[in-house]
């Protein structure tokens, strides 16, 4: 958006709802600046689409699996978390596979993992946020509407409890919930929330009592696999990612996406379970998958955005903002630059 934004004095007061990777970077710009910072989040802990499942024996990314860096701001960013051990180079070693075989494959790129889960590095950057004596981060908090008052924004929460007044919002959640928050107050955004259409993915998840077989010509320690197959598109073996190789053979199993929206409606063990033949139907007839020790599916209803977009956020005038994935293109690096550069903006360091 071109209007002028006066940039936030410092002192002020801005709230965050949602504490996926783009509100967190958002955050740490603005408390950084002296900004009074208050994130809510409607899930129990910080991560978002970023999210991992911990089961009795072992911990399993639901979402992103790993992710790329192009970006120099968001290199810095990547090269602090390694230092501080939140996150580790992952996969090394991937392969294409269908039922006419598996073929290795490696497109040049780099790739990092939360450690010793996905979820790590939001909880490291929701850690050092809250460490600010002028940053805090309510979990378990939906917010269901915003109210102007004559002191700034009040946000209502589920519970009917009222947060506020503060200067400005900034919403990180997907546009079809920030759809909702922003429809009675602003035009323009509510327009532009309802172009950002996304799309749907289940994530299936099995832990398995032993390792899955061996597959002739194929590294016993493959890491990632792309499927070409019409339900499954990408299967990853959690006990290779850092700091779980102790952990038992644990599967992300990640649905098309056609197939997904096909899908959405179906109940979680019916997913999880046409997941697993998928997975199955790579491997060579004769080999005997091991026994289940248990299973599930997680259905993201707004997994990522069906187009890019050509702007990194948007504001208005009246102290409203949108950031997130969906304001670029749709992976962990958008997500943080569109936050991180929204939070650049309201503080006056950007001119973009
Ligand atoms: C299955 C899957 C696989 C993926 N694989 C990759 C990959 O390989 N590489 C890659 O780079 N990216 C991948 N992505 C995309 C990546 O996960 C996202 O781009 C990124 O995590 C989005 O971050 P975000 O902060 O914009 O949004 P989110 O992480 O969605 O954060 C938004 C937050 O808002 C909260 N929220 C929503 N509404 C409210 C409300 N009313 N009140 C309070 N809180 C609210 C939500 O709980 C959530 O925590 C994948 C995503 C999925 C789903």
């Amino acid at each position: 958006m071109t209007k002028p934004l006066l940039p936030l004095p410092a002192h002020h007061s801005v709230a965050i709802i949602g504490a996926g990777i783009a509100g967190l970077a958002c955050g740490q710009v603005l408390a950084s600046s002296g900004a009074s910072v208050t994130l809510f989040d409607k899930a129990r802990g910080p991560g978002g689409r970023m999210s991992s499942k911990r089961r009795p024996s072992a911990t399993l990314d639901l979402g992103a699996q790993a992710f790329s860096v192009r970006d120099a701001d968001f290199q810095r960013a990547v090269d602090e978390w390694i230092a501080v051990g939140c996150l580790a180079a992952w996969p090394t070693r991937t392969y294409q596979a269908s039922s006419r075989g598996w073929q290795t494959h490696n497109d040049g790129q780099k790739r990092y993992v939360g450690a010793p889960r996905m979820s790590a590095l939001a909880r490291h950057m929701a850690d050092s946020l809250t460490a600010m004596p002028n940053a805090e981060l309510h979990t378990g908090t939906p917010i269901v509407a915003l109210e102007p008052s004559p002191n700034g924004w009040l946000l209502l929460a589920a519970d009917e409890s009222r947060y506020g007044p503060y200067d400005q919002i900034v919403i990180s959640a997907p546009p079809p919930q920030a759809h909702t928050l922003v429809n009675p107050w602003d035009d323009i955004l509510a327009a532009t929330c309802l172009t950002r259409e996304q799309r749907a993915c289940w994530a299936g998840w099995a832990i398995f009592e032993g390792p899955l077989p061996a597959i002739p010509g194929v590294a016993p320690e493959w890491q990632m696999a792309r499927l070409d197959h019409t339900v499954l598109n990408i299967v990853s073996r959690n006990q290779t990612k850092p700091g779980r190789e102790t952990q038992p053979e644990s599967v992300s199993l990640l649905a098309q996406l056609d197939w997904s929206e096909a899908q959405l409606e179906q109940p979680a063990e019916v997913v999880a379970e046409r997941l697993l033949s998928a997975l199955k139907s790579v491997y060579p007839t004769a080999a005997t998958i091991p026994k289940l020790m248990e299973t599930g599916a997680h259905r993201w209803r707004y997994a990522q955005p069906s187009t890019p977009s050509e702007y990194d956020y948007l504001y208005s005038a009246n102290g409203l903002a949108l950031c997130g994935d969906s304001f670029r293109s749709g992976r962990v690096e958008d997500a943080w630059l569109s936050g991180h550069r929204l939070g650049e903006k309201l503080i006056g360091r950007s001119v973009q």
